[in-house]
């Protein structure tokens, strides 16, 4: 199986994932890289499948392809930034400038109205163009401010539902059983096992 992303670190992580499962995960970069893909969709899951298509047409059908689209969403925002997590503070924004964003966007919101998730949803592409969606959600709130040094993007500001610190202060091996692609991808095996 080959995921759709450019990302090299997201690809060692879903090889993780997926480890034990009956589909090994290559990363695109063996398979003549991913295509540039335009993510136009207006839901996480049109997202997902712009990429898991693009890079099955590249490979004429030949494997499967499983793609991801995830982000943040705040219930105060009404959801945001959501499918605009990675580009929140404009389209050449940082991890820093989005999670200063947000919390500037939420200055002065009580800890009571701060809750939010992460949300993943994967596409899986067959080689007979057979389609399936995945869906995980992590949910938790946002910190009043960042702490924390590991992972990524939002991680330093949001705290878990039943913990005390952020998932940047808690680390990879907790944050790989809680979060919201941990819990996808564990849909996705599910469906292996009933399939094969
Ligand atoms: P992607 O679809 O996985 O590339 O994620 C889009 C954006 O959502 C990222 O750039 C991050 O800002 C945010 N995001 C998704 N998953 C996580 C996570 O596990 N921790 C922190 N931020 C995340």
């Amino acid at each position: 199986m080959v995921l759709a992303t450019g990302n090299e670190h997201k690809a060692e992580e879903f090889e993780d994932l997926f480890a034990g499962s009956k589909f090994k995960v290559f990363s695109a970069a063996k398979f003549g890289g991913m295509p540039k893909v335009i993510e136009n969709g207006k839901t996480f899951q049109s997202n997902a499948y712009l990429k898991a298509f693009a890079l099955s047409k590249q490979l004429k059908k030949k494997h499967w392809v499983i793609a991801d689209d995830s982000g943040l969403e705040v219930d105060y925002l009404d959801g945001a930034p959501g499918i605009y997590s990675a580009r929140y503070a404009g389209t050449k924004a940082s991890d820093s400038d989005n999670l200063d964003k947000l919390l500037a966007d939420l200055d002065g919101v009580s800890k009571s109205k701060r809750q939010a998730r992460f949300r993943c949803v994967l596409c899986l592409i067959d080689k007979d163009a057979g389609t399936y969606y995945f869906e995980g959600t992590c949910e938790g709130s946002i910190n009043l401010k960042p702490k924390g040094k590991s992972g990524f993007g939002y991680d330093p500001i949001f705290i878990p539902d039943g913990y005390k610190t952020s998932f940047a202060e808690l680390g990879e091996s907790i944050k790989s059983q809680l979060s919201h692609r941990a819990k996808a991808v564990i849909c996705c095996k599910k469906f292996f096992k009933k399939k094969f």
